[in-house]
C-alpha cells in the first residue's frame, strides 16, 4: 500500500502485478493446505526471488509436516491394533474370571468398607436375592451375628435369604492388597447345613448306640449277680442271657450296617436269582416265630420264576426284617400275607414283595419318619433299635429299587419292595455281565 502511494495508481498496478498476487497466491495456497489438510500439496516454484525462497521453505515444510502426519497416522493404527488386541485380552480374562466365580461351589463375595460389590452366582442362588439387592447392601446387614469382629478372618454365621429363613455358612473373609485405606474384602461362603446336620446325627448315632448297648449290658450284668446269688435258676437265668446276648448281636449288626451305609462301604454282591427261592427261605425260618406268636404266615408267589439281578443275603436281610416286624406288631390271631408277583409300573416290569400284617397298623404322622435311623412308633426300648427299616430303605435302594409302606390304625400295615426285573434269565449265573437295572426304570417307581 505504501509503495502504491509513493509511485501512483499504475505503479500499483505494476507491485499488485509482480509481487502481491504471487504474494495472495501462497497465501491462498497455505489457507488451502490448512483448510483440506492437504499436506501433499506443494507450490510452484519459478525463478530465485525472496518469494521463491519462501515457497520452498512453506514447501520443505509441507513434506515434514506430510511425513510426520504419515507416521503418526501409522503409530496410531498401530496403538488401535494394540488397544482392541488388550481389551480383547482383558475381557476375555474377565469372562473366564468370571465364568471360574460363577462355577465355584462357594459363594463369592467382594466388598469395599464392607458394602457388597460383587456376588458370584452361588452366592446369588444361596440367599435367593436378586444381584442389585445385594449389591451397595452391607455384607453384615445378611449375617445374623452382624458384631462378628470385622477383622474376623474366619467364621460361622446364618446368613438371612429372601424367604424369611436363614442358611448356616463358614465365611473366610481374605484382605485385597491395599492401595488407598478402604477395606477390600474378597469373601467366600460356605453352606454348611450338611456338615452341620451329619454332625448333629453323628452325635446322635453316638448317643442313642450307646444307650441302646447299655440297656442289654446293663441286663446281662443283673444277671451275672442274681446267677451269684442264686445259682439253682441256672436255667432261667442263662436263657435271658442267651436273649440278651442274641439282641446285643443284632443290634451291633444293624449299628455295622448303618456305619457301613453312612460310609458308602456297604457292598452288594449282586448276581441274578429267582426271588421266589429268597422270600420262600424266610418265610420259612420265620414259620416258627409266627406259630409261637399264634400269627398265620402265608406265601404266595408267581409261578413263573421271577429273577433279579440282587444280593440275595441282603434281600434276605430286608424281607426277614419286614417279616419279623409283621410278626411282632401283629396281635395274636392275626395273619401276615407275603406275595411275590410281577408289576408293571410306567411301561416298566418289576417284582413287587408284599408283606402285609392286620396288626397294629402306623398312624399317618408315624409313616413320614418309618424310615429314619433310630425312630420307634412306641419309643419302647426293649423293642428293637429302630434301625431295621432304615436299614432296608438302604439296601433296596443301593439296588436301585423302592420300598413303600401303606397302613392304617388298627387294620393293619403293607410294605412293598420294588425291584427291576432281570431280563437274564440264567439264575445264579455268577459270571452274569448283563446289569439290569437301569437308573430311568428305578426313577419311574420312586
Ligand atoms: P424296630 O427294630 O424298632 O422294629 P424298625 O426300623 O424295624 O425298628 O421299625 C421302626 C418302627 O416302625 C418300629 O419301632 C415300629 O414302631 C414301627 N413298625 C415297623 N413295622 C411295623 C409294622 N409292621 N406294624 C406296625 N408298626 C411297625
Amino acid at each position: 500500500m505504501l509503495v502504491g502511494t509513493v509511485f501512483g495508481a499504475g505503479a500499483l498496478i505494476l507491485v499488485d502485478r509482480v509481487v502481491l498476487l504471487p504474494l495472495s497466491n501462497l497465501s491462498e495456497r497455505v489457507r488451502y493446505v490448512d483448510v483440506n489438510n492437504d499436506f501433499a500439496m506443494r507450490l510452484p516454484i519459478s525463478g530465485r526471488d525472496e518469494l521463491t525462497q519462501l515457497a520452498l521453505a512453506i514447501n520443505t515444510m509441507l513434506s515434514t509436516v506430510s511425513q510426520s502426519r504419515a507416521a503418526l497416522q501409522e503409530l496410531n493404527v498401530e496403538l488401535e491394533q494394540r488397544v482392541m488386541e488388550r481389551t480383547t485380552e482383558l475381557e476375555d480374562q474377565k469372562s473366564q474370571l468370571q465364568a471360574i466365580m460363577d462355577a465355584m461351589g462357594e459363594g463369592l463375595v467382594y466388598s469395599v468398607d464392607g458394602v457388597i460389590q460383587y456376588v458370584n452366582g452361588a452366592f446369588v442362588e444361596l440367599v435367593d436375592y436378586r444381584v442389585r439387592d445385594l449389591v451397595g447392601k452391607p455384607f453384615r446387614s445378611l449375617t445374623s451375628q452382624p458384631n462378628v469382629e470385622p477383622t474376623a478372618r474366619r467364621y460361622e454365621t446364618a446368613l438371612s435369604r429372601s424367604n424369611g429363613t436363614t442358611v448356616q455358612v463358614a465365611v473366610t473373609a481374605m484382605p485385597v492388597e491395599e492401595f488407598d485405606d478402604r477395606q477390600r474384602l474378597v469373601i467366600i461362603v460356605r453352606d454348611i447345613t450338611q456338615e452341620l446336620k451329619a454332625k448333629a446325627q453323628k452325635e446322635y448315632f453316638f448317643a442313642r448306640a450307646s444307650h441302646d448297648l447299655r440297656s442289654p449290658l446293663t441286663s446281662i450284668m443283673t444277671r451275672l449277680y442274681l446267677l451269684e446269688k442264686k445259682p439253682e435258676q441256672l436255667e432261667t437265668h442263662l436263657k435271658i442271657l442267651n436273649r440278651t446276648s442274641e439282641r446285643m448281636l443284632e443290634l451291633v449288626n444293624d449299628l455295622l450296617d448303618v456305619s457301613r451305609v453312612e460310609q458308602g462301604a456297604l457292598v452288594l454282591a449282586r448276581r441274578n436269582i429267582v426271588l421266589q427261592s429268597v422270600i420262600e427261605d424266610v418265610v420259612e425260618v420265620q414259620q416258627a416265630d409266627a406259630e409261637m406268636r399264634g400269627v398265620r404266615l402265608n406265601l404266595k408267589s408267581d409261578d413263573a420264576p421271577l429273577n433279579v439281578y440282587a444280593d440275595p443275603l441282603r434281600i434276605n436281610q430286608v424281607v426277614t426284617n419286614l417279616v419279623a416286624n409283621a410278626i411282632h406288631y401283629t396281635p395274636e390271631g392275626g395273619r401276615i400275607d407275603v406275595t411275590v408277583e410281577r408289576v408293571t409300573v410306567d411301561a416298566a416290569q418289576y417284582a413287587v414283595i408284599n408283606v402285609a400284617d392286620s396288626g397294629i397298623g402306623i398312624s399317618r404322622e408315624h409313616l413320614d419318619h418309618i424310615f429314619d435311623p433310630f425312630f420307634r412308633v412306641d419309643g419302647n426300648q426293649e423293642n428293637g433299635s429302630g434301625l431295621g427299616l432304615y436299614i432296608v430303605k438302604e439296601i433296596v435302594q443301593l439296588h436301585s429299587g423302592k420300598v413303600s409302606v401303606e397302613s392304617e390304625i388298627g387294620k393293619g400295615t403293607t410294605f412293598s419292595v420294588y425291584l427291576t426285573l432281570s431280563s437274564d434269565q440264567s439264575a445264579d449265573g455268577e459270571t452274569s455281565t448283563e446289569a439290569t437295572v437301569s437308573a430311568e426304570s428305578a426313577a419311574a417307581i420312586r
